[in-house]
């Protein structure tokens, strides 16, 4: 059940008298990856963020130093994906499920003892849950850290490894996406039905000069799902987000153990 998780790392793997012993439990880093089910255009299965956020974390994982205490919960397949929703296939929570579902996880973590979570998500349709959720969390519990962090955020090579129209407008199933998962899951990506199909030039969010955000849903800007290049992906590409990803990820987890907890100045 582990998948792309070292078994050592998988939290659901232990005991709970393995927990119960577990020294220094408020600096142990737990990690839950954010992903979700929802299309992803013709050539990639709907799967693709669960195993990014998985394939990234698992990957960073094997980098870390092995005394470490690091452990990754299991995957929240399921994400706030109603953008996808005129693509069948695509299974949505409801935002308030999302968060409840976020917010008994920290719950349960608090109880066992655990001060520090970072939500690894690879979905882009859901950073804003995760750092409303890392407040509240915060706010109920004063010494609980959690770290929202998008799975692309960390230091990369990523955005090197793309085209100026790529970074710009590839927003979801494009050149960076089906590279990673020719590198995680070879036989799930159909190279031969790959397409390029960017958004109409207004729709772009990611060029913040000026432009309105709107509240968009992927059947007003795009035919096929895609919003990005596929065809120009390769598995040579992939392999080098992938260890690129994994490095960041790797110094992110170390980060996040060495955290020093502000104190505000009086
Ligand atoms: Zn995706």
């Amino acid at each position: 059940m582990h998948g792309y998780i070292p078994p050592d790392r998988f939290f659901p793997y232990l005991t709970w008298n393995d927990i119960a012993a577990m020294p220094d439990r408020d600096q142990v880093v737990i990690i839950q990856p954010c992903g979700a089910i929802e299309q992803h255009g013709p050539h990639l299965p709907l799967i693709v963020d669960s195993t990014i956020a998985c394939g990234a974390i698992g990957a960073a994982c094997d980098r870390l130093p092995a005394d470490l205490p690091c452990y990754v919960l299991p995957p929240l397949y399921y994400g706030k994906s109603n953008e996808h929703q005129h693509f069948p296939g695509t299974i949505s929570l409801r935002t308030e499920t999302l968060l409840s579902v976020l917010h008994d996880v920290a719950d349960s973590l608090y109880r066992a003892g655990f001060r520090r979570l970072i939500l690894a998500n690879a979905h882009g349709g859901q950073p804003q849950i995760m750092e409303m959720a890392a407040v509240d969390i915060h706010a109920r519990y004063p010494d609980f850290w959690v770290f929202p962090v998008f799975i692309w955020r960390v230091p990369n090579e990523t955005k090197s490894l793309l085209t100026e129209t790529e970074r710009d407008r590839g927003m979801h199933a494009g050149d960076a996406e089906t590279s990673l998962m020719f590198a995680l899951d070879r036989d799930r990506v159909r190279p031969h039905l790959a397409i390029c199909e960017y958004p109409p030039p207004c729709a772009n969010l990611f060029q913040t000069k000026g432009a309105l955000t709107y509240s968009w849903l992927t059947n007003d800007i795009s035919r096929s799902g895609v919003m990005g290049d596929a065809t120009i992906a390769t598995p040579e590409k992939g392999d080098r987000i992938l260890a690129s990803l994994a490095e960041g990820w790797a110094h992110a987890i170390i980060d996040v153990f060495q955290f020093a907890p502000p104190t505000a100045s009086h």
